[in-house]
C-alpha cells in the first residue's frame, strides 16, 4: 500500500483522511471537470467492512487501482464476541475487522477512505462519488458492501441488549447460550420455524408472539408436544444488566425470567444509494444481483448482507472473494472488446 494511504488505514481518521486525500475546497472540487489521477479509481468499494474489504482484498491482489470508503457502522458493532468463522472464533468484530484492513493495507493500489458517501452520479466512463466531507471521487465500477440496518422495535430497552442476549443467530451465538431459559420473538410461520430451529440448542424455550398468535392449530400442538410454551402476552420492557438480559416485563404487568432471546427484526438496506442509481431489490428488500455479484445497473456490484438473508462474517467474505473477482474479470473483458474493435 502506498505510504499515504498506510496512514490513512492506521490512523482510521476521516479528518486526517480528508486533509490528505482532499486538499481542494468544496467550490474548486464541485466546479472541476477532470479529476487527478489521485481521485481516479479503477474501483470505488462503498462499505469497507468483512465484505468490502474481501472484495477490495481480491482487486489489489489483481492489480486494481481501489478506494474503499466506510463509514465505519457495521452491524455487528455492539456484540461482544464474533463467532463461527473459521481461523478468527471468538474475536471481536473489531479486532477482525483491523486484521483485514492491515492485510488489505498491505496491496499498494488500495486506499481506505473514513466517510460516508452521500451521493453518486453516472458519468461517460463510470460512476462519479461524493463524500459528507465533500470530497469527490471517480471509478469505472462500484461495488456496495454497505450492509443493512436493523429496525429496533419500540420495546424499552430492546436495543441495549440487541447482539449482546438479544440475538439474530443460533450459529453465530447459540453455543454461548445453549440450555439456557430461551425465548423467541416472534409469531406464525417464522415464530413456528425459529422455535423449532432453537430447541436444538435447548428446552427450556418460550415462543412470545408479542399479541395474539397467528399459530395454526398444527403448529400450536407441534409446539406443546415438544415442550414449548405460547406466550401471547405483550412485551413492554428487556431488563438487563450491561445488555445481559434478566426478565421481560409483559404489559399486564407480570414478568418473565428470560435469559436470551432470538429473533429476526425488519430491516432497511443502510444505504439508499443503489435503489437512487436504479438497482433493483427483490421483493425482501435485498438488492438484486446475479451470480457475479452484479446488480441491475451496468457497473455496479454489490455484495455481503445488503443481498442475503444468510448474514455470517464467512458469507459476507465469501461473497466480497467473488465480486472483487467478477468486477476484475468484467475490467479485462472490455479493454479486450475495445482494443479488438
Ligand atoms: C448483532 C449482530 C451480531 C452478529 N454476530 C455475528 C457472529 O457472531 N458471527 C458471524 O459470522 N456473523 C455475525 N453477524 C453477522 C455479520 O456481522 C454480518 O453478516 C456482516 O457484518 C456483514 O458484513 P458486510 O460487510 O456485508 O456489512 P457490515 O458489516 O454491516 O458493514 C457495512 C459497512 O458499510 C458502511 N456503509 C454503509 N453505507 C455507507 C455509505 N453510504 N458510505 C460509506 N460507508 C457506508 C457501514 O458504515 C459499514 O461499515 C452478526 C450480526 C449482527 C447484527
Amino acid at each position: 500500500m502506498k505510504s499515504l494511504s498506510r496512514r490513512i488505514f492506521i490512523k482510521q481518521s476521516g479528518i486526517l483522511a480528508t486533509a490528505i486525500v482532499m486538499p481542494l475546497s468544496y467550490h474548486s472540487i464541485l466546479n472541476k471537470t477532470e479529476m487527478s489521477d489521485k481521485e481516479l479509481f479503477d474501483v470505488i468499494i462503498i462499505g469497507g467492512s468483512y465484505s468490502g474489504l474481501a472484495a477490495a482484498m481480491a482487486l489489489g491482489r489483481a492489480l486494481r487501482k481501489v478506494l474503499i470508503i466506510d463509514s465505519g457502522k457495521p452491524c455487528n458493532r455492539q456484540t461482544p464476541f464474533s463467532h463461527n468463522f473459521l481461523t478468527q472464533d471468538g474475536k471481536t468484530p473489531k479486532e477482525i475487522a483491523t486484521l483485514a484492513k492491515q492485510q488489505v493495507a498491505v496491496y499498494n493500489t488500495v486506499e481506505l477512505y473514513n466517510d460516508l458517501v452521500i451521493h453518486v452520479s453516472k458519468t461517460q466512463n463510470g460512476f462519479r462519488i461524493q463524500t459528507s466531507s465533500e470530497a469527490i471521487f471517480s471509478a469505472s465500477k462500484l461495488v456496495f458492501a454497505t450492509g443493512i440496518k436493523d429496525e429496533m422495535p419500540d420495546i424499552k430497552g430492546f436495543s441495549e441488549c440487541w447482539g449482546i442476549s438479544v440475538l439474530h443467530c443460533p450459529y453465530c451465538h447459540g453455543y454461548e447460550v445453549k440450555n439456557e431459559t430461551t425465548a423467541i420473538m416472534g409469531n406464525g410461520d417464522y415464530g413456528f420455524e425459529f422455535a423449532k430451529l432453537i430447541s436444538n440448542w435447548t428446552k427450556d424455550l418460550t415462543l412470545l408472539t408479542n399479541g395474539k398468535s397467528s399459530l395454526n392449530t398444527a403448529q400450536t400442538e407441534s409446539l406443546a408436544r415438544n415442550g414449548i410454551e405460547v406466550v401471547e402476552k405483550e412485551i413492554e420492557e428487556l431488563e438487563s444488566v450491561n445488555g445481559q438480559l434478566q426478565s421481560i416485563i409483559f404489559k399486564d404487568g407480570t414478568k418473565k425470567i428470560i435469559k436470551a432471546i432470538y429473533t429476526r427484526l425488519p430491516f432497511e438496506q443502510h444505504c439508499q444509494l443503489p435503489e437512487q442509481l436504479g438497482c433493483e431489490l427483490t421483493k425482501d428488500g435485498y438488492i438484486k444481483i446475479d451470480t457475479s455479484h452484479k446488480t441491475t445497473i451496468n457497473g455496479i456490484y454489490a455484495c455481503g448482507d445488503n443481498v442475503t438473508r444468510l448474514r455470517t462474517v464467512a458469507n459476507a467474505v465469501a461473497m466480497g472473494t467473488t465480486a472483487g473477482m467478477m468486477v476484475n474479470k468484467e475490467l479485462v473483458e472490455e479493454k479486450f472488446t475495445i482494443k479488438n474493435n
